[in-house]
């Protein structure tokens, strides 16, 4: 309604966040124009061919040179490498943001990179699908979804307002968290779950060996539910787990100690434990949508 937010955006990577945050600023009318780069040659042709960005080009240093809004999208483990390639060639006054679904480990990694002049604003879509690569995105995916920036103590209020105005503009709600914590927070909301969705898909396979395809073939709402989330990319999850590894550790031995619990209390047939545990967690759950 008033005209592009950013003049140009440039979208290193262009996977699920990438191509859904291209979709959402071209159907908002939010950057005069977007710019995205991925290091393959084959994600490229992809994105040109199904027009997911007005221009991808073929090096990262081509796509950031003039853009005022630069949106690192790729695994967590090489926002560093990519920081590094593009730290010459980004323009003064530009604003630089990340997707990563860890903080601490990216501020690390890219931090150093960041030219004086630039505005670094570290950030975390909480939107997501088990789906990935440049034919996944879709305008709508951060829609009524928080939107999480850790920015640093020296962050620039305007810019991060200016990045405040974009997220929003997708649909998405902005908040501001401290990164140590919101690596703590995430750990239990998304990475921990998703450790544990995997290791039950793989708990199913030992299973298959003895039942042959029962397990897929039965797959009952728990085990399909519970699982989705095990399909997602394992190049991501494996970075969120290696750059997350202290919050998700200190979660993991958490949840090992509710388990065992709940094992003692199946052994010894406590059903009130069991009826007093989980009506607590019911009520918990269903504070939430
Ligand atoms: P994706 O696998 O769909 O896309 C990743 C893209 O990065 C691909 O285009 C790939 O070609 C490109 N890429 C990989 N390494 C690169 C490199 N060194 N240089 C340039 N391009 C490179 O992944 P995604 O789901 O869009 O995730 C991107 C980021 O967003 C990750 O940091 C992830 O942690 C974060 N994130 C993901 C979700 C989710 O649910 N998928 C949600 C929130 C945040």
């Amino acid at each position: 309604s008033e005209g592009p937010i950013f003049q140009r955006v440039a979208l290193i990577g262009l996977g699920l966040i990438a191509g859904s945050m291209s979709l959402a600023m071209r159907e908002g009318g939010l950057a005069a124009r977007v710019v995205g780069y991925a290091r393959s040659a084959e994600t490229r042709d992809t994105a040109r061919e199904i027009g997911l960005v007005d221009e991808v080009v073929d090096s990262a240093a081509e796509a950031v040179a003039g853009a005022d809004l630069v949106v690192l999208a790729v695994p967590v483990g090489a926002m560093g490498a990519v920081a590094a390639e593009i730290a010459p060639h980004l323009a003064p006054g530009a604003i630089l943001t990340d997707v990563g679904s860890v903080k601490q480990s990216v501020i690390d990694a890219v931090g150093p990179h960041v030219p004086e002049g630039v505005h670094f604003i570290p950030g975390h879509p909480l939107a997501g699908t088990e789906h990935s690569g440049p034919r996944s995105g879709f305008a709508t995916l951060f829609r009524n979804r928080w939107w999480l920036l850790t920015p640093l103590p020296d962050s620039d209020p305007e810019a991060v307002e200016k990045l405040s105005a974009l997220v929003r503009a997708m649909g998405a709600n902005v908040d501001r968290m401290e990164a140590p914590h919101h690596d703590l927070v995430l750990a239990v909301t998304s990475h921990v779950p998703h450790l544990i969705a995997y290791t039950m898909v793989g708990v199913a396979d030992h299973l298959r060996r003895v039942t042959e395809s029962e397990v897929v073939r039965y797959s009952a709402a728990g085990f399909r539910d519970f699982t989705r989330i095990a399909a997602s990319d394992p190049t991501m999850w494996r970075d969120v787990f290696l750059h997350n590894k202290d919050a998700t550790l200190d979660i993991l031995g958490r949840f090992a100690e509710e388990l065992f619990v709940l094992q003692r209390a199946i052994r010894m047939g406590d059903g009130e434990h069991l009826h007093k545990y989980f009506t607590g967690t019911r009520a918990i759950r269903r504070g939430i949508i």
